[in-house]
């Protein structure tokens, strides 16, 4: 995993740098936010800290220019204490989370590692829809599993592909009737119980990390985690 981190403090890039390379992780570092900027637009890099105030163009300037270069890997804004506004407006310019200085290394750790997992779970690459090892092609309609491919019936297709879009989150039978079938008619949910265990045992049942869950009174989650 590498990460970029553009901060102007010496003293905290340095004992963030430090902290993530003993927790296992790449860390380059820009100074100011036009530095930044260039080193974003040429390498690859899986997840951004940005200070909100730099030298030069501000965090929350280098994060707007990100996402409209179409970079879509997360961004944890650094902020100082007392400047809430600054937050709001990170946020909306495309940022995924905040943290208010000074913080807790651990909390900076456990933040990015959801906003990976989370970057991770919703992986989507043009045409493909990605959750673990399990690849959908919305294009050429393709299921691969651990590099198998998987043959689903069309019900079963467009139930996997309403769960990998929708992963993470609880869907209920009445979304899947809705959505799978397209009706709203008042069949027996039943019906989705069934083909969530024909997917369940095409796509889950020789492979690991099991991806589709129950939630028990509420419906069904894709996840990995
Ligand atoms: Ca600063």
């Amino acid at each position: 995993m590498h990460v970029l981190l553009v901060e102007d403090e010496p003293g905290i890039a340095n004992v963030i740098t430090k902290g993530l390379g003993e927790a296992g992780y790449t860390v380059s570092v820009a100074p100011d936010g036009n530095t930044g900027l260039q080193m974003a637009l040429s390498h690859s890099y899986d997840l951004y800290i940005l200070d909100i105030m730099l030298p030069g163009m501000n965090g929350m300037e280098l994060c707007t220019l990100l996402r409209k270069a179409k970079d879509n890997k997360p961004v944890l804004m650094l902020t100082a204490l007392g400047t809430t506004e600054n937050v709001v407006a990170g946020l909306e310019k495309g940022a995924d989370d905040y943290l208010v200085k000074p913080f807790k290394f651990s909390e900076l750790l456990a933040r990015m590692k959801a906003l990976l997992r989370r970057s991770a779970g919703n992986f989507i690459e043009g045409n493909k829809l990605r959750i673990s090892n399990l690849e959908l092609d919305t294009d050429a309609r393709i299921v691969q599993r651990d590099h198998t491919e998987i043959h689903l019936t069309s019900t079963e297709y467009r139930m996997l592909e309403y769960m990998m879009k929708n992963q993470r989150k609880v869907i209920s039978r009445m979304d899947l009737l809705e959505n799978v079938w397209g009706v709203d008619f008042n069949m027996a949910t039943n019906v989705v119980d069934v083909y969530v265990n024909y997917l369940r045992k095409k796509v889950d049942r020789d492979f690991e990390p099991k991806l589709i869950h129950t939630v028990i009174g509420m419906g069904y989650i894709l996840k990995d985690s």
